[in-house]
């Protein structure tokens, strides 16, 4: 064998169709620790197997060569005399030569391959643990993510309960007086950047005492609950209704001019005269009043709370608008 082929950088045998080497090159040899060609020279080939790999050899690698006359690429493990495995890659091709049919392998060392591959395979593990940590991670900050956001729904929740608490008349159910201060501020600065006008009323019981008086405090509380009622139905769903303290209520009506806030007083005022509240019949005075351009939210109140006092004095149950009085 020449020494170019003996020193080849990949083992090399040679064997006869009954498996006993003909040849066999020197990188062969110290792949399985073997000192000379003529120890395994004439010996059988599956000398250097264990019992497995001779196994494995007879029933996949002859029949194989036998079918197509060569093999490609067949993982194998041969045994060193030390006893070690040496993992191979094998091709092999039947060929005649000198009349005789020979079996030609080349045996590539697979050590450093299969290192490669269980490295790997390692890295494969190891980024499939961390893969499954992040997203366990993921879906733990997710929920947490869920809760946060149904915390934050909840103090929502309570802050509105809160804001509407606050801003509640508890024995109506109406506005209370803080809310319609806030409103009248904000619809009076709405009703002057749109040039628009904007219509009080404040609606005063007449001779409520008496209730109170007659059929003493609860009766009255059911009486003003029942007006808040009232009012709430017929002073129309773009009004603001509040009670601004004992027997009296005040209702906002953006955009509405004097002779429609008046239409609707004098709707309020003969839907109370008319309708029982409970065993109970009351009337109503309304002052009404509607904002000019140098209205300012105590004007607006003061002036409202004028026309109610003329409304009063003039026999109550009836309506009066400020500029009625700047008339008469
Ligand atoms: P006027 O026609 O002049 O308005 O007569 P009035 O009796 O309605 O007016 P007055 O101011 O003399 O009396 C108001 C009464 O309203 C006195 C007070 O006891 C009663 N009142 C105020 N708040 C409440 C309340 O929350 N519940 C009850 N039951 N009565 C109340
Ligand atoms: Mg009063
Ligand atoms: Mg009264």
């Amino acid at each position: 064998m020449d020494n170019q082929l003996d020193y080849a950088p990949g083992g090399y045998f040679s064997i006869s169709e009954a498996g006993f080497v003909q040849s066999v090159n020197r990188t062969f040899l110290d792949m399985l620790s073997i000192a000379n060609a003529e120890d395994l020279i004439g010996k059988h080939i599956e000398t250097v197997m264990s019992p497995t790999n001779k196994m494995f050899f007879h029933t996949y690698f002859y029949p194989h060569i036998q079918l197509y006359e060569r093999v490609d690429e067949m993982y194998f493990s041969f045994r060193s005399t030390d006893k070690q495995s040496v993992p191979v890659l094998i091709n092999g091709i039947r060929q005649k030569r000198g009349g005789e049919m020979l079996i030609d392998c080349v045996a590539l060392l697979m050590r450093k391959r299969l290192e490669y591959e269980k490295d790997t395979l390692r890295s494969k593990q190891q980024l499939e643990e961390l893969y499954q940590a992040t997203s366990a991670l993921n879906s733990r900050l997710e929920s947490l993510h869920e809760e946060y956001e149904r915390k934050q729904q909840a103090l929502l929740e309570i802050n509105r309960n809160l804001e509407t608490l606050a801003s509640t008349d508890p024995l109506t159910g109406l506005h209370n007086r803080r809310f319609f201060q806030d409103c009248l501020r904000g619809e009076l600065l709405a009703a002057k950047d749109h040039k628009a006008p904007l219509s009080l009323l404040i609606i005063d019981i007449d001779h409520f005492k008496n209730i109170n008086d007659t059929y003493g405090h609860p009766v009255g509380d059911f009486v003003l609950i029942e007006l808040a009622r009232l009012l709430r139905k017929t002073a129309g769903s773009r009004s603001i209704c509040a009670r601004f303290g004992g027997e009296e209520f005040v209702v906002l009506l953006p955009t509405l001019h004097s002779a429609e806030a008046l239409k609707v007083a004098e709707q309020i005022r003969s839907a109370i005269e008319q309708t029982p509240l409970g065993l109970h019949q009351v009337t109503v005075s309304i002052g009404a009043e509607t904002s000019l351009s140098d209205s300012t939210e105590e004007t607006l109140i003061e002036r409202a709370d004028l026309a109610l006092y003329h409304a009063k004095s003039s026999g109550r149950n009836r309506v009066v608008h400020a500029e009625q009085l700047a008339h008469s």
